[in-house]
């Protein structure tokens, strides 16, 4: 794992990325060894096991959800979540923004974007991005912050095909702030890239890359 580990961590530093080690499935033995090789940032996909792990593991650790989020457990990682990747609808933001003033923190999400061109993954379209940065609705949460975009590319081999979801979501990002966050300074995150394709990713710009597999091992 250690060799595996500095050697991402080298890559990603390199390209100025923030690493998030994805620990889903795996035990806090082996987070806790990563935390000793200096990894703070882990993201989890399951509400119930972010929260049981952070129990038992150092407070400096940065908490992120990656995968989709139900409404009703928002309120379990509201008090301390670092940052939520995968917002993919108005009401969803709603929600952490009404936790988030109940333990009164301003909580940072990532708006999903569809970019894949597999039917089953979540996310917004761009019309739906601009749809939901144009209504009131949205313009009077106070208690989140939006801090970029992530996306996941379509599981393929086909190289070029990934490089192009990349290639278009990093194109939206840079539009979208423009466009919506030209004085935000918190708007600079793009996350994007897996085990599989997180070079590719880097090259097309990503700032934040979440890695699992090929960190911890193949998962059950
Ligand atoms: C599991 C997961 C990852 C990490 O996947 P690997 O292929 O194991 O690196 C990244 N992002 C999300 C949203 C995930 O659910």
């Amino acid at each position: 794992m250690k060799a595996t580990y500095l050697q991402v961590k080298k890559i990603t530093d390199e390209n100025n990325a923030i690493l998030v080690a994805v620990s889903k499935t795996n035990p806090v033995s082996r987070i806790h060894e990563m935390y000793e090789l200096g990894q703070r940032d882990f993201g989890e996909n399951r509400v119930q096991e972010l929260v049981e792990k952070a129990g038992e593991l150092p407070a400096d650790i940065r908490w992120h959800q990656i995968g989709h989020l139900q409404s009703n457990k928002v309120k379990y990682i509201a008090p301390f979540i670092h940052l939520i990747h995968a917002v993919d609808s108005l009401n969803i933001l709603k929600e952490i923004n009404k936790q988030a003033i109940k333990v009164d923190r301003i909580i940072p999400c990532l708006l999903q974007i569809h970019i894949a061109q597999e039917e089953s993954k979540f996310g917004f379209s761009e019309a739906e991005l601009l749809e939901l940065l144009n209504s009131d609705t949205y313009k009077n949460l106070k208690n989140i912050q939006i801090w970029g975009l992530m996306g996941m590319a379509t599981f393929t081999d086909d190289q070029v095909q990934v490089r192009n979801e990349f290639r278009n979501l990093r194109t939206l990002f840079e539009r979208t702030k423009r466009a919506y966050f030209l004085e935000d300074q918190v708007f600079n995150t793009l996350s994007m890239g897996m085990s599989g394709d997180f070079e590719l990713a880097l090259e097309e710009g990503s700032t934040m890359v979440r890695v699992g597999s090929l960190l911890f091992g193949a998962r059950q």
